[in-house]
This record gives structure tokens, C-alpha cells and sequence, in this order.
């Protein structure tokens, strides 16, 4: 995504809109993109340097650490924010951090049910792969032994 400086009015800038996938070269590691990239950015300038922020999403399918199936998710960067000195040329390719916060936001060991928010068809280990509701519902306390005391 190229930016030219003069792009970039007094009041700023607000981008919307697709771009590539800006992370295509995962594949190996299965992380495959499954569509473009969502962005919504405000770009401004103040005092020689370029600021950006605002979101992005980029859906990718991901494999399973455990059942080792794939499962849709989307990368979410919710505060995508950049500040960068203005050194020389105008325009400025910003795929480079987009990338950059996208992979910091990339579950490292994904489970498709903590992440896919599937039941995950692994066989449990350790209660793993309980669904969180029905975890919390077995951590309620059982007072039913107590009623029976105050009978
Ligand atoms: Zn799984």
C-alpha cells in the first residue's frame, strides 16, 4: 500500500479499502490467505513525520496445532498505529508494517477451538477442547449435598 506524500491533505487522511494479502509467503507455514486485506486508516503528517492508525483484517485459514485440520480465521489488528520519520522520498510503501503488526497478531500455536471457535475433534487431553461455557459451568460449586444436609 503506496502512500505519496502529497496525497496527504492538512487534515489528514482517512483510507478504506482492500489490498493483497500481504502475507502470501506463509503458505509453507500454514497460514494461506483466504481474501484480501481489510483496511481503514487515517494517514497524517505532523512535524516530518507520517502517522498512521486504524484497523485491519486479513482472513487466513490456519491449521489445527492439535487435530492438524484447517480452519477459517481473521487476523485482527485493532489499533494499527505507526509514526514514521520523513527522510527523503515521497512515497512510502507502508506493506511493510501492515505485515509486520499482522504477524505480531497471528495466533503462534492455533487450535480451531479456541481460535476457530469449533469443537476441536482431537481427542481431549486434560479437558482440553471443552468448550468454555461448559467449562465454566462445571466450576460452579455443587451445593446440592449441602441442601440435602439442611433437610
Ligand atoms: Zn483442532
Amino acid at each position: 500500500m503506496k502512500i505519496h506524500l502529497r496525497q496527504i491533505q492538512a487534515d489528514g487522511l482517512h483510507l478504506e479499502g482492500e489490498e493483497d494479502c500481504p502475507i502470501q509467503d506463509l503458505e509453507k507455514e500454514d497460514v494461506s490467505c483466504t481474501g484480501p486485506l481489510r483496511y481503514s486508516l487515517d494517514v497524517g503528517i505532523s512535524e516530518g513525520a507520517l502517522w498512521a492508525s486504524g484497523r485491519l483484517v486479513q482472513p487466513v485459514e490456519l491449521k489445527c496445532v492439535r487435530c492438524l485440520e484447517p480452519f477459517p480465521f481473521d487476523i485482527e489488528v485493532k489499533a494499527f498505529s505507526l509514526h514514521l520519520e520523513l527522510t527523503g522520498p515521497e512515497l512510502i510503501d507502508l506493506t511493510p508494517y501492515l505485515r509486520e503488526d499482522i504477524l505480531l497478531n497471528l495466533p503462534a500455536h492455533p487450535h480451531c477451538d479456541r481460535e476457530g471457535g469449533r469443537v476441536c475433534p482431537a481427542p481431549a487431553e486434560m479437558g482440553a477442547g471443552v468448550p468454555a461455557a461448559e467449562k465454566e459451568e462445571k466450576a460452579q460449586p455443587d451445593w446440592s449435598a449441602l441442601d440435602k444436609l439442611k433437610l
